[in-house]
C-alpha cells in the first residue's frame, strides 16, 4: 500500500513564511527523499508582504521595513549577511541607538512644554512598561497598586490589556501629584492636560513600536515576551527586498504559489 506523503502548507510569503520554507526545505527536503510536500501559498500577487523595496528618481526607497533594529544576535541581520545583502556600492545608513539629549516637546499650537514635566511623565511611563516587561519593581509597589485597583478577576492579569493598565497608571500619576495645583500653563493648556497629552504621545510611540492600532488590544502579559537586540541600527544596503528574493531563490520553482 502506498502511503501518502504529508503536506506542509505555509500561509504567506512574507519574511516569516519564506524563512520557514527555506529552513524546512534546506534542512529536510534537499538531503532526504522528500519526506513531505511543501508549498507556500501567498494571497497577494508578489512575495515580501510588508517588505517592499522600490525606486524613486534613481534612488532605492523602502516602502515597508527599513531598519534592522539592533544588529547583535538579530536573525534578520544574520540572514541579510548570509545573502550579502548588507554589502553594496550604494550608500546605506547606520545609527547608534542613542537618544538625542536635547529633544523638545511642542504642542500643536506652538507651546514648548517644560522639559521637567515631560521627564517626570517619561520616567513614570517607562517604569510602568519596565514593570510589565518583568524588568523591575516600581516605587515600592506603585504598579502592583495599579493592578490591584483594576479589580482583576482572581487578581489575574490574564485578560488585561496594556491600554487599561496605562490608563489606570495615568490616574495614579495624578494621584501622586495631588498636592500640586492644576495651574493654567498656556492658552488652553493646564498642567493636567499637558501631562495627559505627553502621556498620550508616549502611548502613540508604543502603538508605533508594537504595531497595535489600539493598546486596548495589546496583551499585558505579552509585553514580557519582547526582546530588544543591542548594537547599532542599520538599513540593508541592497534593499530589504534583496533578502526576500534571496530566501525565495533557494526554493525550487513552483513551490511558492501567488494569487
Ligand atoms: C511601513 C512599515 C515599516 C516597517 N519598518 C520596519 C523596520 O524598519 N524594521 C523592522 O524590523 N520591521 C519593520 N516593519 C515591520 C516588518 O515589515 C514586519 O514585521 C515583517 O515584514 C513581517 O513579516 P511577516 O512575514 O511576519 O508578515 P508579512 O510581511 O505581513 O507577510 C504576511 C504575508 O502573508 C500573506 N497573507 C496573509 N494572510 C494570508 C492568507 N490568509 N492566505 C494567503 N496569504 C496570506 C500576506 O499577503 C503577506 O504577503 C515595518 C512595517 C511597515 C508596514
Amino acid at each position: 500500500m502506498l502511503r501518502q506523503k504529508p503536506k506542509i502548507v505555509i500561509i504567506g510569503a512574507g519574511i516569516a513564511g519564506l524563512t520557514a520554507a527555506k529552513t524546512l526545505y534546506t534542512t529536510t527536503q534537499k538531503n532526504s527523499n522528500e519526506l513531505f510536500d511543501l508549498c507556500v501559498v501567498e494571497g497577494g500577487n508578489r512575495i515580501g508582504g510588508r517588505i517592499l523595496t522600490s525606486e524613486f528618481n534613481g534612488d532605492q526607497i523602502e516602502l515597508g521595513a527599513t531598519w534592522i533594529h539592533g544588529i547583535e544576535g538579530n536573525p534578520i541581520h544574520k540572514i541579510a549577511q548570509e545573502f550579502n545583502s548588507c554589502q553594496s556600492e550604494k550608500p546605506w545608513e547606520c545609527k547608534e541607538s542613542k537618544l538625542i539629549d536635547k529633544s523638545v516637546t511642542i504642542t500643536e499650537d506652538g507651546y514648548q512644554v517644560n522639559s521637567s514635566l515631560v521627564e517626570s511623565i517619561s520616567i513614570f511611563y517607562n517604569k510602568m512598561l519596565e514593570f510589565c516587561s518583568g524588568q523591575q519593581n516600581f516605587q515600592d509597589g506603585v504598579c502592583r497598586q495599579i493592578l490591584e485597583s483594576l479589580n482583576l478577576e482572581n487578581g489575574s492579569t490574564k485578560n488585561l490589556s496594556i491600554g487599561s493598565y496605562l490608563k489606570k497608571g495615568l490616574d495614579f500619576f495624578w494621584d501622586l501629584k495631588k498636592d500640586q495645583e492644576n495651574v493654567q500653563v498656556f492658552d488652553n493648556w493646564s498642567r493636567k492636560s499637558l501631562e495627559e497629552g505627553v502621556f498620550a504621545m508616549f502611548e502613540n510611540i508604543h502603538r508605533h513600536y508594537s504595531s497595535a492600532d489600539d493598546l486596548g488590544t495589546l496583551d499585558f502579559n505579552g509585553e514580557s515576551e519582547y526582546c530588544n537586540f543591542h548594537g547599532g541600527e542599520m538599513t540593508i544596503a541592497k534593499g530589504y527586498l534583496s533578502v526576500i528574493k534571496s530566501l525565495a531563490s533557494v526554493l525550487p520553482d513552483g513551490l511558492i504559489q501567488l494569487c
